[in-house]
């Protein structure tokens, strides 16, 4: 996400970064450029407006000009005044009121609402919530399946709305059977539309009204830009929803409706989608995503990640036997599940500082595709192979070759990889773990 920005930010910051001090035109001319830039990210021109104003104010002051360090400068407070843009702090979902606490996600057709129930589902399970699906699209059969059938991988309990009844009937029973069912939030899919239709918004209406949620969720496709913004401004108007969920955001490399929407609408941007698979979800918080916008990385969020999908017991089990130079292939296998459990390899890597502007970003991509290659050549050796790698002699590799659907080569280049890391381990381990730390320059 944020690639075409980024790249644009960074080639003006790189500039005002060259200039030993700089003088009120630099910073002028910096700022035309970061204009431009932001207007070509598709980010509403008011908006542009006023950050430019907020940025100008407080570049060309003294701060700046005296500053022993005046691009770094320049750039601190682009990425404050991004922060505030996007709304400062990250807003929570709201779950009080009501028991059990009801979501009503709402949105266009297509803008992924009910893949984002199920990754909200996914997430709130993990807050320890106990989620309930009620797919509440009466009109389009298709919807109510691909709810019920994301519960049923993600083991959410999904209630069976039937296409006969109103929504908002479904909302009132569907909330008694969510508590008898002992969850205690529901999560309520309802009906899209191409267009925003009075129709559609007096059925979601009636749904507030009978079933009072505690929040109201509006979906929204990053990758429409403007329209996006525009939508969530004609959503918000007609029913006053308490914040956005932008999805796609992995396929928009521009910006402009993360950038625009809460200063468009008032509203917050509470979540962001970044894929299909239901891990792909994020709280949104505007100071991260202004260090991401910056190519600043985004640690935070990269821990965060790590501490959902690492197991730590077997973590600490994986590095002492790294330790002992015991790091089988097995084990090797596992450490990867491990890594693509977090994301997809791009996705992580943008969030490690300096790494977002990196041209190696674009080659990760098939990277994600040679993972799991060698995790299918991996589960094609036998127990005994995967624990001893010696044993593996000609044979035995084309066996494993054919298994996997990989070449004897790729086989050959994934030994030869696992052997230079043992290589590095034991080397490591004789020298200390104290001169790796001076090697990496700790
Ligand atoms: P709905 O009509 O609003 O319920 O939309 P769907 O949930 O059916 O999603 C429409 C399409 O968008 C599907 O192909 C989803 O896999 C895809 N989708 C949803 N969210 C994301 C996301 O964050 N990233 C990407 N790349 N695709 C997404």
């Amino acid at each position: 996400m944020f690639e075409s920005l980024s790249d644009r930010l960074g080639s003006v910051f790189k500039k005002l970064k060259g200039q030993g001090k700089l003088s009120e035109k630099n910073i002028q001319d910096g700022l035309k450029e970061v204009r431009l830039a932001l207007l070509e990210a598709d980010v509403h021109y008011k908006v542009v407006k006023t950050l430019i104003a907020a940025i100008k104010e407080r570049a060309v002051g003294q701060e700046v000009l005296e500053s022993l360090t005046p691009g770094q400068q320049v750039v601190k407070i682009v990425n404050e005044e991004l922060t505030n843009l996007m709304g400062g702090a990250n807003e929570e979902i709201n779950l009080g009121g009501g028991h059990p606490a009801s979501i009503m996600l709402v949105g266009l057709q297509g803008s992924g609402k009910t893949t984002t129930a199920g990754k909200l589902a996914v997430y709130l399970r993990g807050q320890g919530r106990k989620p309930y699906l009620v797919p509440a699209d009466v009109y389009r059969p298709a919807a109510i399946e691909q709810l019920t059938k994301i519960g049923k991988e993600l083991s959410i309990p999904v209630y069976p709305s039937d296409t006969d009844s109103k929504p908002e009937k479904i909302a009132e029973l569907a909330r008694i059977k969510c508590a008898q069912e002992g969850c205690d939030t529901m999560i309520l899919d309802t009906a899209g539309r191409l267009h925003i239709d009075d129709e559609l918004m007096a059925e979601l209406g009636r749904i507030k009204a009978t079933t009072p949620p505690s929040d109201i969720l509006l979906v929204a496709d990053a990758m429409t830009g403007q329209d996006a913004v525009n939508m969530a401004k004609a959503f918000n108007d007609a029913m006053d929803v308490g914040g956005v969920i932008l999805t796609k955001m992995d396929g928009d490399a521009r910006g402009g409706a993360a950038l625009s929407i809460r200063s468009i609408t008032g509203k917050p941007i509470k979540f962001i989608g970044t894929g299909e698979k239901s891990n792909a979800f994020e709280a949104f918080h505007p100071n991260r995503m202004a260090s991401r916008i910056l190519g600043m990385g985004d640690v935070m969020t990269l821990i965060e990640k790590a501490q959902d999908a690492v197991d730590v017991k077997k973590a600490a089990e994986l590095e002492k036997k790294l330790r002992k130079s015991q790091f089988t292939l097995e084990d090797f296998k596992d450490q990867m599940v491990q890594v693509r459990k977090m994301g997809s390899l791009e996705d992580i890597m943008s969030m490690i500082p300096g790494m977002g502007k990196s041209k190696h970003l674009k080659q990760l991509k098939g990277s994600d595709k040679e993972m799991i290659k060698i995790e299918a050549i991996i589960n094609s050796m036998t127990l005994e192979e995967r624990r001893n790698h010696t044993i593996i002699n000609g044979s035995r590799r084309k066996r494993i070759a054919k298994g996997s659907g990989a070449t004897v080569t790729d086989v050959n280049q994934l030994l030869k990889n696992y052997t230079q890391v043992m290589k590095m381990m034991k080397k490591i381990n004789k020298g200390g773990m104290k001169k790796m730390g001076r090697m990496l320059g700790l």
